[in-house]
């Protein structure tokens, strides 16, 4: 089969290259492939600015259908159609296992960094990572579940987003524009801030029920109007970029006493003026990846309409098209880039 593979680290080229089909294995299931998301993760694999161990078939949001049950394996059915966690594997043993944080475990192996994954037909995985995806729940937007379920890690979990909050969201891609529906989902009000180039990603943004959408070009009066559109000064921050600058402004932005999510990633260490933690009394969370809890509140909501992930799905592209749907995620095309292999 062919699979979308970064072969060596020091080398941001990807290749699709043939290599055998996945063997099941006693507490595996093999799944037939009918969506994979392009994360943000993925470019920074590429280009070594998140850690991976080569050569690796890329790709971690990923639904489908089993295709094959290993020994041992029982509940599910081949046919059935599901989307994973992804951790291949963790050691079972620490702290953080034990306490129900794997993605905290320093042994963690993941799907698309340290083991095969999905941007490609077909697909190993542990039979105990997989959820059964609500009827509501088509392909190719259930591959969404998995950043959806990050989504709800940082905001739910950790950031202990509620009803009445008043939000304000840097980065409208894909993360953001799904933080942007849970925090609607909460209860909350909420404005998306992006830049001038984000035209596009903003307009969505507002169909998906922003009360606001702003870029920080025009910086003048920024403040005032996320106040307007908020009905007050934003008293949860949440970064959904990746990019310094948006996290500068948000600390300016934040009122007292609020919260500060960090959901992005930099890839590389920035430069911020921490002393708006002292001097706001901020609360400062951050969030990894996901924990079995984040999946079952993530399927609930996509389940039940509360959070679209169909509205968010940007472009489909087959696995052979890979370099075209790179290029797309590179372009900001709005919403999610998926390929289908
Ligand atoms: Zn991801
Ligand atoms: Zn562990």
């Amino acid at each position: 089969m062919l699979a979308l593979r970064k072969l060596a680290l020091g080398e941001t080229r990807l290749v699709l290259q043939e290599v055998p089909e996945p063997e099941v294995r006693p507490g595996h299931v093999v799944l037939d492939v009918a969506a994979a998301g392009i994360c943000g993760t993925d470019v920074h694999i590429r280009r070594d600015e998140y850690r991976s161990e080569p050569p690796v078939t890329l790709g971690h949001e990923v639904a489908g259908t089993v295709a094959e049950i290993g020994a041992g394996v029982e509940g599910w059915r081949v046919g059935q159609r599901v989307t994973t966690e992804t951790y291949f594997s963790v050691c079972g043993r620490c702290e953080h296992c034990r306490t129900g944080r794997p993605n905290l475990c320093a042994q963690r192996r993941s799907i698309g960094s340290f083991e095969d994954g999905g941007f490609a037909p077909r697909l190993l995985v542990p039979a105990t990572n997989l959820h059964a995806l609500p009827d509501a729940l088509a392909f190719p937007e259930a591959a969404l579940v998995e950043p959806l379920a990050c989504v709800v890690r940082g905001l739910l979990e950790l950031g202990r987003l509620d009803a009445g909050d008043r939000v304000a969201i840097t980065g409208p891609g894909p993360i953001g524009l799904l933080a942007l529906q849970v925090a609607k989902a909460a209860g909350a009000r909420a404005v998306m801030l992006g830049t001038a180039a984000d035209a596009a990603r903003l307009e969505l943004a507002a169909s998906l029920g922003a009360d606001g959408v702003l870029t920080v070009e025009a910086s003048d009066g920024l403040a005032d109007a996320v106040g307007d559109a908020l009905g007050g000064q934003a008293n949860v921050a949440v970064e959904c970029s990746g990019a310094a600058p948006a996290a500068g402004l948000l600390l300016q932005l934040v009122k007292k006493a609020g919260r500060f999510v960090q959901v992005g990633l930099y890839g590389q260490p920035i430069t911020l003026d921490m002393d708006q933690v002292c001097y706001k009394e901020l609360q400062v969370s951050g969030s990894f990846a996901t924990t079995p809890s984040s999946w079952y509140r993530a399927l609930a909501l996509a389940g039940s309409g509360a959070v679209s992930l169909a509205a968010i799905v940007g472009a489909t592209f087959a696995l052979r098209d890979w370099e075209r749907a790179f290029e797309a995620v590179d372009a900001r095309v709005p919403g999610k880039v998926l390929l289908i292999p």
